[in-house]
């Protein structure tokens, strides 16, 4: 680890706090594209002070697997903000992703990643495209609980939470109004996933009452990407979850034409991290043609959130200049556009030329004129009075008719627990399912206690002791069954806490 005071030396020039950034300087073309950005962040007078930390490939072939060392953690945990060229992960088993280790370790719940075209000095089909996206980081299919259950299922657990939803969707209108963007949009599929993206769509709705002078939408996920890819214009800030983030962030990067040109920011209440969104480009390291845009972009993101509005705005527009001007690195050389093709620091001195100058063409950054502060308040739950209806018992059986396994577990009525339907695969197939459809080795049967209404969609449940579930379980192990595992049936405030099967 080392301290670089090539940004610290111009302090006597400099107002306000110095803030401390934490360099890794990454693999491939990271160092080249790093000297770049920092050569660029010291002219133009960021108030910055910088330490090294190792990081990547030698770190994990020195047999540390999570290619991070004791020291850069500390220097991590010192320094909140985090500026990191791509790393190359070593090929085999074994290794880590070390951006899903800091993500988790450090709480980064905000990945922001915005995409703005350079019509026409990088050529794109979208001209007018300014988009943000703003994807949950910690939580949803990527929480990596997977189980195998039978023969035939395995399955993977979709975790949602209020304070996930809460912290994203604020952050989301925070930077709205922080970078002065007009409109939030939500994108969910909470037609099929009722609770979990359900409660997303909610938290979004609530918090967007809260934000009247900014635009708010919402959209189901597919129409929403498909719409994406074609209209881009249409969209100014987008909100999702972790899933669907990862794949519209990709999609907006590649429409934007400008894999090599975007990047990214990774925020959590201590810390912050930012990156390009391209790798380390091996093929092309240590050839002095790296494009730094990535990286410097990720730069300006970052000064953007220390509060250096008006240095990112400078650096921006000095950027979009040189990009007018037709100074272009190999990967987005166009004969009939270009004037003249340059290697990394050229490309850095052309920008560092142009500090103080606007663009002509281009629109110019305006990160200085929104509030430049987002704040996220701490969460405070909500309790809700629990009630315990029933239970979902999963059952591996290899059978292939549901009446069978059916009428066994109807005569299995213990403690006043009774079943009241199976699913296979979520489809209802006992009473009364079709016959066309296919069953696994996986059913879900559900027990409840007697419903006192008989409207089935939304019977009145009545509630249910723990002790009565065990019972249940053990009565169900000494008839041979082979429970893989449940899920308690609950009542939240008297509203249900569970879906009801396909065709239930
Ligand atoms: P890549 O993004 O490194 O390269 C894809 C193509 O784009 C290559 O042809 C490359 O030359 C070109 N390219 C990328 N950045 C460029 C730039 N700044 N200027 C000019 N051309 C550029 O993707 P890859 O080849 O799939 O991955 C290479 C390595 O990077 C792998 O080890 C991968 O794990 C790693 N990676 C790291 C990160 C990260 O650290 N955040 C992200 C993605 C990939």
């Amino acid at each position: 680890m080392k301290n670089n005071p090539l940004v610290a030396s111009e302090k006597k020039f400099l107002f306000g706090k110095t803030t401390k950034i934490v360099i890794a300087e990454g693999d491939g073309i990271g160092p080249e594209i790093m000297k770049a950005t920092l050569r660029i962040l010291k002219e133009a007078k960021a108030n910055i002070e910088t330490e090294t930390i190792e990081i990547g490939e030698q770190v994990y072939l020195s047999g540390n697997s999570a290619g991070i060392s004791d020291a850069a953690w500390e220097a991590i945990s010192k320094n909140s903000v985090i500026l990191k060229a791509p790393i190359t992960t070593p090929q085999g088993k074994g290794y880590k992703s070390l951006n899903v280790t800091l993500r988790k370790s450090l709480g980064l719940f905000a990945n922001v990643r915005p995409v703005s075209t350079l019509h026409p000095y990088v050529k794109t089909h979208f001209p007018n495209m300014d988009v943000v996206v703003i994807r949950e980081n910690e939580e949803d299919l990527y929480a990596g609980i997977e189980h195998r259950q039978t023969d035939d299922v395995v399955q993977c657990l979709k975790l949602i939470t209020r304070p996930g939803c809460e912290k994203i969707v604020r952050y989301a209108f925070e930077y709205a109004k922080a970078y002065n963007r007009k409109k939030v949009t939500c994108m969910v599929k909470d037609n099929i996933m009722k609770l979990t993206d359900g409660l997303f769509h909610t938290v979004f709705k609530e918090i967007a009452a809260e934000y009247p002078e900014i635009e708010s939408n919402s959209q189901i996920i597919d129409i929403g990407s498909a719409k994406l890819a074609t209209v881009p214009e249409e969209y100014d800030v987008i909100v999702t979850s972790n899933l669907y983030g990862d794949i519209i962030s990709d999609i907006v990067a590649e429409i934007g034409g400008s894999v090599g040109m975007a990047g990214s920011a990774n925020i959590g209440r201590k810390v912050a991290m930012f990156e390009a969104i391209h790798g380390s480009a091996p093929d092309i390291a240590g050839q002095k043609i790296a494009n730094p845009s990535g990286l410097l972009n990720a730069a300006i993101l970052m000064l953007a959130h220390i509060g250096q509005t008006e240095v990112a705005d400078t650096i921006k527009n000095a950027w979009l200049t040189t990009l007018e001007d037709g100074i272009h690195t190999g990967d987005i050389y166009q004969s009939e556009i270009s004037k003249k093709l340059v290697g990394t620091e050229e490309f850095a001195d052309a920008v560092i030329e142009r500090l103080g100058k606007t663009p002509k063409n281009l629109p110019a950054s305006t990160l200085s004129k929104g509030t430049g502060k987002i704040e996220i308040p701490n969460y405070k739950r909500k309790e809700a009075t629990k009630q315990l209806v029933g239970v979902d018992v999963f059952i591996d059986w290899k059978g292939e008719d549901p009446e069978i396994i059916g009428e066994g577990l109807t005569k299995i009525n213990s403690h006043n627990l009774k079943l009241k339907m199976i699913t296979n695969r979520g489809v209802k197939v006992f009473p009364e399912g079709l016959k066309e459809t296919y069953c696994t080795d996986h059913w879900r049967c559900r027990f409840v206690s007697n419903t006192s209404n008989t409207d089935t969609k939304e019977p009145k449940y009545t509630s249910v002791e723990y002790e009565q579930v065990i019972a249940l379980l053990s009565k169900l192990f000494q008839n041979g069954y082979d429970v893989i595992k449940t899920e308690n049936l609950y009542e939240f405030d008297g509203q249900r806490g569970f879906s009801l099967g396909q065709g239930e």
